[in-house]
């Protein structure tokens, strides 16, 4: 990726050489990584008066939230669209007003926020829920297909009525848990042990209804044989009310969040890649920067992922003595992917361009069989994803006039690009730029299927492997959502705010699930757990 885009960057660097160390000890809470679920826990923790300091291995605050800009254009990386958000009352709506002291808002996209295209024909996902069963019922008429809509909404709501157990259990001290965590989790388990495509098999035989109800599967990254039911719920659910994109990009998140953290005391540098969490007497106090540097405070909140944390941030003495490697046995990384990052010299409104995402599959329904049979770069792709941020967000006529981004993905694993795994960004050799090249024919194909006006318009364009989300975010394999959403994960008690190690503690998405509210409401769990209050119910209140 190229220019980084961020207007509150501090490097840590600067602030070494101007700040003396010993400043540093007088941190309450160090969080490591900048992604919405450091800054969520980083933003309630300096709102109640915490000195946060906020440390980013890379240049550009906000994780998978950060944007970058090349050319005069200007990309996200990890939000495309994000549900709730935009309904007034809404809890996720309350949280991000909260998180960012009222300044993030939120532009709704189209009523109609998806669009599923297999082969020639496209499935529209409508915003509410009646619209979208009504639909549904559209593109499947028959009496027995009818019903199957039904059960299926029936499940939904069920799964969205199931109280908040599950959650609260991740907040409890382990203790606790052992006590009450399993009759909290029990009605969520039954729900998350099954696979999606068990459960939709069980109401319907119809593949061709099964393919529509899951084309949203790349949101959680697992194709339906392999996904956790109940992830699929929270997702459509997610999702019923259509969905909105920050106004002015997702590079608003750390625009807004870091002035809360500096009137508090606190600051957030980049450049501060922490190289280990200094565990003294099974307590954590502080971390050592890649320098050597070391930083202290009272409270330590690890927001990277479980793995990094687990397996790099802790010793292996540490490891060894809560016996977290055998935890991490037991997880899978989320898919990995491939973006394709294209620049048009004309305004997306000119393009007529939709605010909308489109899915796109190949002829086929069943996505299976489709992820089985992608066995290398030639076969044919599963799925690809392609959508357009300037016309998403209000403010890219204003800030880049004239201009339209889009962006392409396609979901591929990480072991394809291995063998380059040792190679430096920007240096990894013929063989790899010529596959990217081959790989961005392959994504601009994707792009003209559903925006045909765009051919022979292309300015600017660049392509992203799962080596740059290595390179870029520290994700070992380049997986996008964390840990895989398979039903296991959510099995796994010790995906959790607490860890073994005291003072220690967990934020971000691997601690619920994927997903920019996933990660933003473990930010919110976590703080809540560190100040012993119920922060989601306190918003809930105070704000209207
Ligand atoms: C291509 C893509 C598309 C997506 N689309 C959507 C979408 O449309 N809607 C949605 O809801 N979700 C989407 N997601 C998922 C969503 O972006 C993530 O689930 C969420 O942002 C994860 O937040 P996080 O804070 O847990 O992790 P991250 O955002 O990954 O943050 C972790 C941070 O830690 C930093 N770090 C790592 N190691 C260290 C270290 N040792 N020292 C210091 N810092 C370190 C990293 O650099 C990174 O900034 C998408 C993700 C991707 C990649």
């Amino acid at each position: 990726m190229g220019k980084m885009h961020n207007m509150t960057r501090k490097t840590y660097r600067n602030y070494i050489k101007s700040a003396l160390t010993k400043d540093a000890r007088t941190f309450d809470v160090i969080i490591i990584g900048s992604g919405t679920g450091g800054m969520s826990a980083a933003s309630c923790l300096a709102q109640a008066g915490k000195r946060v300091l906020l440390l980013e291995q890379h240049n550009v605050l906000g994780g998978f939230t950060h944007t970058f800009e090349r050319a005069g254009y200007i990309w996200d990386i990890g939000l495309h669209y994000v549900g709730q958000v935009h309904i007034e009352g809404s809890i996720l709506n309350k949280v991000f007003r909260y998180i960012s002291k009222d300044k993030l808002k939120w532009a709704p996209l189209d009523d109609i926020y998806d669009r599923a295209i297999f082969g020639d024909e496209e499935y529209q996902f409508p915003r509410g829920r009646e619209n979208l069963k009504a639909k549904l019922k559209e593109y499947f008429p028959n009496q027995k297909d009818i019903l199957s809509i039904d059960k299926y909404f029936t499940l939904l709501d069920e799964a969205q009525n199931m109280g908040s157990g599950y959650y609260i259990e991740k907040t409890l001290p382990p203790f606790l848990s052992k006590i009450i965590g399993n009759f909290l989790r029990r009605s969520t388990l039954k729900v998350s042990d099954k696979t999606t495509l068990e459960v939709l098999r069980g109401i319907t035989d119809n593949a061709k209804l099964i393919g529509v109800l899951t084309a949203q599967y790349g949101d959680y990254g697992l194709e339906p044989s392999k996904s956790s039911f109940y992830m699929h719920t929270l997702l459509v659910n997610h999702y019923m009310e259509g969905a909105a994109y920050p106004v002015g990009g997702a590079s608003k998140f750390a625009e807004y969040i870091v002035p809360i953290i500096d009137e508090s005391g606190g600051m957030a540098l980049t450049q501060a890649e922490v190289d280990e969490i200094i565990v003294e007497k099974n307590s954590a106090i502080g971390v050592r920067i890649k320098d050597g540097e070391a930083l202290y405070a009272k409270t330590i909140i690890s927001a990277v992922g479980i793995v990094s944390t687990y397996s790099q941030l802790l010793s292996k003495e540490v490891s060894k003595r809560h016996e977290l490697d055998k935890l991490l046995d037991e997880l899978e990384p989320a898919t990995a992917h491939v973006g394709l990052y294209v620049g048009i010299k004309e305004s997306s409104t000119a393009l007529a361009l939709k605010k909308c995402n489109y899915w796109i599959f190949p002829q086929q329904y069943d996505h299976d069989k489709g992820r089985t049979e992608y066995k290398d770069f030639n076969a044919t792709i599963p799925v690809s994803f392609v959508s357009f941020p300037s016309a998403k967000d209000p403010l890219a006529e204003k800030t880049h006039p004239g201009r339209t981004t889009a962006e392409v993905i396609m979901l591929l694993p990480y072991g394809w690009f291995k063998k380059w795994k040792n190679t430096k960004w920007q240096k990894r050799g013929e063989e790899y730029e010529a596959l990217k090249e081959e790989l961005a024919q392959q994504m601009f194909e994707q792009l003209y299927r559903v925006a045909p006006q765009l051919k022979g318009k292309v300015d600017y364009y660049v392509v992203s492997t799962p080596l740059s989300t290595r390179h870029f975010s520290k994700h070992r394999q380049g997986e996008i959502y964390g840990i895989a959403h398979s039903p296991q994960r959510f099995r796994q008690k010790f995906l959790r705010v607490h860890t073994p190690v005291k003072n220690l503690f967990l934020s971000g998405q691997d601690v619920i699930t994927g997903s920019i509210a996933g990660g933003t409401m473990a930010g919110l769990l976590c703080a809540s757990t560190i100040l012993k209050e119920h922060l989601l119910w306190k918003i809930n209140k105070t704000i209207k």
